[in-house]
């Protein structure tokens, strides 16, 4: 291995030289890929092979740097990246103590202090999912079969209905049609203005189901949707829930990491009441990605919906510390050490500077954009997606010119009738000089191809 970690020390530098100079790597046009790269698979060895593994990762997209804005993360947040290499080291599999010896210690105490911040009760427990996507799956099979233990083993009969607001994550439909409840029983609950869940209009749906005979079953409520960062009121939204017996899960894959900061975390407020909630570390956190938390109220239903026995693996060791029995997958990698470098390193302390970092540039961006009147404003206070237009340029033309021409990484997204572009500020390791930088780019982007944004401002115009 000696040689392989030389190898890696060197291509670690190269990147970072790289990164540094070059923030955006120029794309390779998907079509040409296998030509301009060396990747086929072959009979024989490559005689190459460093030069085509350095090759391959000079030409890798840069989510580290401060000119990606790409998606809900980004930066490398050196200690959780530590944690992350020697979780590869020791490749260990969380699902029994007698393999993961105390690294299910490390998984326990990251749950337990987590549960603990959220006012959670004695009874909760957690596990860490392969994704936000997989985490929501877990909350809505816990709620199938705490409405009704026999699903479990006779399937879904009855006809089950999961609510969620119509800017919530496409995950939502997704996990219903692979659980069986199916696409069509999702119904997708109106927004305000700001894109939060409208509670009346909750009830209202919930209550013309029970009519109708159908059976509500889980409510998604969302602490940061994917586009605007919109924080669905949770007091509310559970009030409802236990007048009708429903399941509340909240799903703060985005933005959850909010309970980590005094000033941020009554974003969450009520967030004790839910039955379950997500948050992914590899967004807000900035760990390296996967890394997706999952904790219920009801250590109960995560037992009994995912324990399973098993002679030829569960040995030694009660089922508090054979962490397979609460998990979807049986091998599972080690998710939770890289989150627990960087808490342990940096105290809970340092975890809300993140949190703040994160709002007090996205507050930058808004700042300059409604100071600057070539801009429109489509998003709000208090979140971290900061969505606007420049010129009238049609965000998607925008976002696509500066990747191709490897200026920034920025995408775009769109709430209601608008389209827009989204610049998301969740590179804790960002100042707020990198913030304005971005403006500066984009703007001398524009005012170089004046002609070809003009002419799709008046063919917009036209349309
Ligand atoms: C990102 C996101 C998810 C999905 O998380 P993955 O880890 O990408 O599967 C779910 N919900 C919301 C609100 C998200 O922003």
């Amino acid at each position: 291995m000696k040689h392989e970690l030389e190898l890696f020390n060197k291509l670690a530098h190269k990147l970072f030289e790289a990164e540094n100079t070059n923030p955006v790597t120029k794309p390779l046009p998907a079509v040409e890929l296998f030509e301009q790269l060396d990747i086929k698979l072959h009979n024989q060895p490559d005689a190459n092979f460093e030069e085509t593994i350095e090759k391959l990762v000079l030409n890798t997209p840069r989510t580290a740097t401060r000119l990606f804005f790409n998606q809900l993360f980004g930066g490398r947040n050196p200690k959780a990246t530590l944690g992350d290499l020697l979780a590869v080291l020791l490749n260990n599999s969380m699902y029994t103590y007698k393999v993961a010896g105390p690294q299910v210690g490390v998984e326990k105490e990251i749950l337990h202090n987590i549960c603990e911040m959220i006012g959670y009760p004695e009874t909760s427990d957690g596990t860490f999912a392969p994704g936000g996507s997989m985490s929501n799956f877990m909350a809505m099979v816990m709620a199938r079969d705490a409405f009704k233990e026999n699903i479990r083993t006779e399937g879904v009969q009855d006809k089950l209905i999961v609510y969620t607001s119509a800017e919530s994550h496409y995950s939502i439909p997704k996990n219903a049609a692979l659980m069986g409840v199916g696409r069509e029983q999702v119904r997708y609950v109106a927004t305000d203005a700001f894109g939060k869940m409208i509670p009346e209009a909750l009830d209202i749906l919930i209550k013309k189901d029970i009519e109708d005979g159908n059976h509500p079953f889980f409510v998604n409520a969302t602490a940061g949707t994917t586009v605007l960062g919109a924080f669905d009121p949770i007091e509310p939204l559970s009030e409802i829930c236990k007048k009708h017996s429903i399941w509340l899960h909240v799903d703060g894959a985005y933005c959850g990491s909010v309970i980590f900061s005094t000033t941020y975390k009554h974003l969450v407020k009520g967030l004790e009441l839910s039955d379950s909630f997500s948050v992914n570390a590899h967004k807000m956190m900035g760990t390296p990605l996967t890394c997706s938390i999952i904790v219920t109220q009801h250590k109960k239903h995560l037992n009994n919906s995912f324990s399973n026995d098993a002679a030829y693996l569960y040995q030694t060791d009660g089922d508090d510390y054979n962490l397979g029995k609460t998990s979807i997958q049986c091998g599972r990698r080690n998710d939770a050490l890289k989150f627990w470098t960087l808490w342990k390193s940096v105290g809970t302390i340092g975890l809300e500077k993140i949190v703040d970092q994160q709002f007090q540039l996205a507050e930058v961006a808004l700042e300059y954009i409604k100071d600057h009147d070539d801009y429109t404003v489509y998003s709000f206070d208090k979140s971290i997606s900061v969505c606007f237009n420049y010129k009238n340029i049609p965000a998607q033309h925008l976002c696509t010119a500066l990747y191709e021409h490897a200026e920034l990484m920025v995408g775009y997204g769109s709430f209601q009738e608008n389209e827009f572009v989204r610049l998301v500020t969740i590179n804790a390791g960002n100042s707020k000089e990198d913030i304005l930088n971005f403006f500066t780019i984009l703007e001398r982007f524009v005012e170089e191809n004046e002609e070809v944004f003009a002419e799709l401002v008046s063919e917009e115009q036209q349309m």
